[in-house]
């Protein structure tokens, strides 16, 4: 990976099906743009289960680490996990996952900034709503669980996927967007928050 300077870090974020049935575009876009991020892509679409099976393995980690992710989960409650196999459990969640990404719209989007990754993981609040933080997203806006979801064989719905990682960020955003969706632009308030001098505000 090419390294460009930190405030044009990129990460993906999409707001899943139950993020736009609940009416919460603006509220979640806000959230990204009060913190200073720049949104450099945007588009609404239904998405193929295809295409989230293939954006959910473009990670070769990713089955054995939410499957490993959800077992701590459980035992963190005194809880036992539905299977011990990271694998099995994640063979689950896929299926599950396919169904609920592409049971209606989603929004797709780019966002850009320093440290723009861990910055909208931070906003978005951990996986499982039950024990997201209060004052992230996912903490304010959704009550789901790992005890609601797996006895109903669905995936968690916490309104929101953001890359784990500027790796992640990277390959996601090829399979979400071309270049030519994407718009390089410059805003007014990234001088406030980059420019070295500040010597343009004062007459
Ligand atoms: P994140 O979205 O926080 O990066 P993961 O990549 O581990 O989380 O999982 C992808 C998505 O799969 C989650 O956002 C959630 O919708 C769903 N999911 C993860 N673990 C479970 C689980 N144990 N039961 C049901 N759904 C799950
Ligand atoms: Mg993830």
């Amino acid at each position: 990976m090419t390294k460009t300077h930190p405030s044009k870090e990129r990460t993906f974020v999409l707001i899943k099906p139950d993020g736009v049935q609940r009416g919460l575009i603006g509220e979640i876009i806000k959230r990204y743009e009060n913190v200073g991020l720049k949104l450099v892509g945007m588009k609404m679409l239904v998405p193929d289960p295809d295409h989230v099976e293939a954006h959910y393995t473009l990670d070769p980690n990713w089955r054995r680490v939410t499957g490993e992710k959800t077992i701590k989960g459980y035992r963190e409650k005194g809880l036992t996990p539905p299977s011990e196999d990271p694998l099995e459990i994640t063979a689950k969640i896929l299926e599950n996952l396919k169904k609920y990404m592409s049971c209606g719209p989603v929004v797709a989007m780019v966002w850009q900034g320093a440290h723009a990754v861990k910055i909208v993981r931070k906003l978005t609040g951990g996986t499982e709503p039950l024990t997201s933080d209060v004052g992230t997203i996912r903490g304010d806006y959704v009550l789901d669980s790992y005890q609601m979801s797996d006895p109903d064989n669905r995936a968690v719905r916490n309104l929101i996927h953001a890359s784990g990682s500027e790796e992640e960020a990277e390959i996601e955003i090829a399979h979400w967007f071309s270049d030519s969706e994407m718009t390089n632009y410059r805003m007014v308030h990234e001088e406030i928050l980059y420019d070295v001098n500040l010597d343009g505000i004062l007459e």
